[in-house]
């Protein structure tokens, strides 16, 4: 279903969410302090406009209300952010995705009544570390404080075993949720201990962070 969303703050992060939100197919109204960001946004969203987000009648002027979700995209001027996402809720915008740049933003951003969160480059730099400690390791989500799911590529030590003889959850206290397929599209969905891993396979685990480093240091 096409949906409406203001992006505000054409960084790399908001020019990145713009640029995909309008190739899903949904009308994208980017605004901007600066003109030279707003001109060259002008061809790339639905409407792209110049205004200070900390302005509320400004805001209140380009019906910020009448669409379905605003991105605050806006991550050095931490006081811009703040003060953006509270008039945005104050002038009854439904949902708001905002950008911390590091853990006190992310709480007072939380506390004005945020829905959605994100920590682009913290969450970027974790997955890019697990990358590198081990090469294994395709992606890497943080689902809570406490687990995580991380996409892994079946290791010379994991070929032609079935997850029981790996142990991955007698051992590891992992769950494989998703093996998928080499080449094909094919996904087995809730494996089986008997399943075996071949060259090629992706699993997808989830576990406690101290349970999937065991396993990445293990088997990967
Ligand atoms: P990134 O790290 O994703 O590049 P930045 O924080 O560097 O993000 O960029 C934020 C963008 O938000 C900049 O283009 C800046 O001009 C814009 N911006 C900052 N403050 C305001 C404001 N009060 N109103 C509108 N746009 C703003």
């Amino acid at each position: 279903m096409k949906k409406s969303f203001i992006v505000i703050g054409l960084g790399r992060f908001g020019t990145s969410i713009t640029q995909t939100l309008m190739k899903l197919g949904h009308e994208v109204m980017v605004i901007d302090c600066e003109e030279e960001k707003v001109n060259r946004a002008s061809g790339m969203a639905t409407q792209a406009i110049q205004l200070d987000s900390t302005d509320e009648n400004a805001l209140r002027e380009v019906g910020v209300s009448n669409f379905d979700e605003a991105i605050v995209a806006i991550g050095s001027d931490i006081l811009a952010s703040i003060l953006t996402t509270l008039l945005l809720k104050g002038l009854g915008v439904t949902k708001i995705t905002a950008k911390a740049n590091n853990d006190y933003h992310s709480k007072v951003l939380e506390k004005i009544g945020a829905d959605r969160i994100v920590h682009p480059e913290r969450d970027m730099g974790i997955r890019v570390a697990h990358h590198i400690v081990s090469s294994n390791v395709i992606d890497f989500i943080e689902l809570s404080s406490e687990y995580s799911l991380v996409e892994i590529s079946a290791s010379a030590k994991m070929i032609g075993k079935s997850l029981e003889e790996l142990e991955i959850r007698a051992k590891y206290g992992c769950t494989v949720i998703a093996i998928k397929k080499n080449g094909v599209r094919a996904i087995n969905i809730s494996p089986q201990g008997r399943d075996i891993i071949q060259e090629g396979d992706l699993l997808v685990v989830i576990g406690t962070y101290k349970a999937i480093s065991l396993l990445e240091d293990d088997l990967c």
